[in-house]
Formats: C-alpha cells, sequence, structure tokens
C-alpha cells in the first residue's frame, strides 16, 4: 500500500483526483477502502441500520425515462395505482413491525388527482400511533407547491435522484425535452432543501457512457449540494428500455457491484454523517447485496411492503430481490443477515441524518 493512498483514505476533504485513485482501488486496496469506510461509519453513527417500509404505490409514469421499465413508452407493463386502504394497510404493518418509517415511491406523475391523494394519505399515515412513522417520499420532480403541501402534510424526508451529475450524461440516459431537464432536476432538490425536507439523491453505476470521471463528479455534487441522504445503486439493463441496446459495453454485473461498493465506501469518507441507503439492486446483482453496501458504509434498508400482487408489475428492471417476499419474513431475515456482519436495526425509530439533524 502507498503512502499515498493510506494518506488519502485518511481525508474527508477529497478532490476528483483522490476519488479517482479510490474507485480504481482492487484487492488490498479495496479492501483497506471499504474498512476504512466501516470505521468511519461505525465511529459517526454506530452499527444502527434504520429501515423504511417501501410502499411501491403506483407505476403510471409521464417521464421516459431511458433505463427504466416504468417509462411511459414501455405499453408491456401492466400499470396500477394502489388504493387508500391498500397503502394505509401497508402503512400499519410498518408500524407493527416497528419499522419507524415508510418511503412511499412512484412513478412521476403531476396531475391534481395525485397530488391531492399523496397530500391525504401523508396526513392519514401521520395519524397512526400519534404521528409514531417518518414519511419519506420518492415521486419525483414537483412544482415547488406541491412539495410544500406534501411537506405540511408531514412528509419530511424526499429521495430524487440526480441519476448524473454530467448534464451531457444525463442526456444520453434520458430524453432530451423539456420534461427530462437537467437544470429542472437540480432546481427541484434545491427547492427541496429549502423548503427543509432530509433531501436525498445519487445515481446509478455502472451506465452506459459512464467513466471514473463522472463518478468522481456525482460525489463533488453531492458533497456540494449538501444532501442529507444518498442512494447509490448498481444500474440493471431492462430488455423493455432503449438504453438496454449498450447492455454489451457497460461493466459485468460483478463489476458494477464492486464500483457501487466503492462509491459508497468513498461517499460514507467525504459525508461521514448523511444516511445511505443499501438499495434493493444490490442485491439484484448480488444475493449478499445489500449486506456489502452495509458493510461498505451504507445504514439504510427499505424492506418492501408493496402487496405481492403489485410487486412485479412494478417492473424497474429484471430480476428484482425480494419480489417474492413475504413482508413479516423481511425484517426476521434482514436481523439475522445483519447480525451475521455486526449490526443492528434501530426499530422503532425514525433514523433521521444525523448531518441533517446537526445543521438544524
Ligand atoms: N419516479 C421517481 C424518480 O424517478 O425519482 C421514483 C421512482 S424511480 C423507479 C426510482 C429510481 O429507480 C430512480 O431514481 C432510478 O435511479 C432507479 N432505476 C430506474 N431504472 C433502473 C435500472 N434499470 N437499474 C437500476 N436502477 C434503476
Ligand atoms: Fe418514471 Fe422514475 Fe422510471 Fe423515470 S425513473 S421512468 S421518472 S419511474
Amino acid at each position: 500500500m502507498s503512502v499515498e493512498f493510506d494518506d488519502i483514505l485518511l481525508r474527508q476533504d477529497l478532490d476528483a483526483d483522490d476519488i479517482k485513485v479510490l474507485l480504481s482501488a482492487k484487492g488490498p486496496r479495496m479492501e483497506a477502502l471499504l474498512r476504512r469506510s466501516l470505521d468511519v461509519k461505525l465511529s459517526h453513527l454506530d452499527n444502527y441500520v434504520h429501515l423504511r417500509g417501501l410502499i411501491e404505490f403506483g407505476n403510471d409514469c409521464e417521464k421516459n425515462c431511458l433505463y427504466c421499465g416504468l417509462r411511459s413508452g414501455n405499453a408491456k407493463v401492466r400499470r396500477y395505482c394502489l388504493s387508500d386502504e391498500e397503502v394505509l394497510s401497508c402503512a400499519r404493518l410498518a408500524h407493527e413491525f416497528g419499522y419507524g418509517s415508510v418511503a412511499l415511491q412512484a412513478g412521476e406523475r403531476s396531475d391534481s388527482e395525485f397530488i391531492t391523494r399523496i397530500e391525504r394519505l401523508v396526513r392519514e399515515i401521520k395519524k397512526i400511533d400519534g404521528g409514531s412513522l417518518g414519511v419519506t417520499l420518492s415521486l419525483g420532480e414537483q412544482q415547488e407547491e406541491t412539495y410544500r403541501r406534501w411537506f405540511e402534510a408531514g412528509a419530511h424526508r424526499y429521495l430524487l435522484r440526480i441519476e448524473s451529475s454530467d448534464e451531457d450524461l444525463y442526456y444520453k440516459i434520458h430524453p432530451h425535452n423539456d420534461r427530462h431537464s437537467f437544470r429542472r432536476r437540480v432546481d427541484c432538490l434545491e427547492i427541496l432543501k429549502r423548503i427543509g425536507y432530509q433531501t436525498g439523491t445519487g445515481v446509478m453505476v455502472g451506465l452506459p457512457f459512464q467513466t471514473l470521471d463522472h463518478l468522481a463528479a456525482d460525489l463533488l455534487f453531492f458533497k456540494r449540494m449538501d444532501v442529507a441522504m444518498l442512494g447509490l445503486g448498481p444500474y440493471v439493463p431492462h430488455p423493455d428500455t432503449p438504453l438496454y441496446q449498450f447492455k454489451e459495453i457497460i461493466p459485468s454485473p460483478a463489476e458494477r457491484m464492486e464500483l457501487t461498493l466503492k462509491m459508497i465506501a468513498v461517499a460514507r469518507l467525504m459525508m461521514p454523517e448523511i444516511n445511505m441507503v443499501a438499495a434493493t439492486a444490490n442485491q439484484t446483482i448480488d444475493p449478499q447485496g445489500r449486506e456489502k453496501a452495509i458493510a461498505a458504509g451504507a445504514n439504510v434498508i427499505m424492506p418492501n411492503l408493496t402487496p405481492g400482487e403489485y410487486r412485479e408489475s412494478y417492473f424497474i428492471y429484471p430480476d428484482k430481490a425480494c419480489v417474492k417476499d413475504e413482508p413479516d419474513q423481511c425484517g426476521r431475515c434482514l436481523d439475522i443477515r445483519l447480525a451475521a456482519i455486526g449490526h443492528k436495526i434501530l426499530y422503532n425509530a425514525w433514523g433521521d441524518s444525523l448531518a441533517f439533524l446537526k445543521k438544524s
């Protein structure tokens, strides 16, 4: 191990060159990086993992992102939307299992019926046991007024991945039109922060045309945006999307997994107190993927609470992990899996981002 490499591992303030050295680490160097990021996490956040019961509210989407199975141009997907009662019974399950929080995720819709329903549902979720559930939303780009309405209803965290902080790469993975504006996405992140949400972003790792320079710039973007949360997961090619044609030029699943773990680890070195999600996509390309992400520096898991009959329709990418698991199996399975890597779930707590709490 060179002195220079060891020195980079000890720093929080990294530049693009430092980051690329870390992202290129292999063998013993990669192990040293993952060990260091685990140490950093344990010293700032202890060995707790926070849960968000994931409710995949619906898969109608106005957008046409070139990588995602829910894109409006994909006629093969069976569209669904949960009823209010289905959403609320998922939230009650989350409470019963002691998850402490729910995350409501869906394809992007901006019609007033959708906006009003989400507002009403957030209010109803907040009534469960006197507001004991934290609420994260991941419902895409919206008007400032919409974000405010949902915040006032009780949502306090919002996940909106930038997908790529490089404008050119952004337009290689999205159609180039008003509905998919890179500027608008950055503006939405600024608006969410201004309103007071714990704001999360992130990227997919291993996209076609993505280089280490892009990934280093992404990490610097997250730091500059001073985000409270991050979601980093491998890109998984979906056969019914335009980006699938480039599947031969992307890194292998094992390489995408390694690169994702290194991204998580470097993010943890740079932002020791943020919350970081071990994305389900990790487990999709590696059966141990979620645990590996936790051991690399992530501290949040989102067990799926969506009723079984809809899970296969929320078909973002193929072979999604845990599609067939019953919700009550999930917590127990996670307890065991996490104990095996020296971590434990913090039940019945919101598990807010320490980085955010300290600022506010
Ligand atoms: N519509 C909302 C949005 O785009 O922010 C939330 C739902 S969207 C399905 C959630 C995330 O799924 C996206 O931010 C994207 O990064 C991820 N995703 C979509 N297609 C993917 C793929 N093929 N592989 C890995 N992740 C994917
Ligand atoms: Fe819609 Fe989100 Fe998929 Fe884009 S990533 S097509 S906005 S669900």
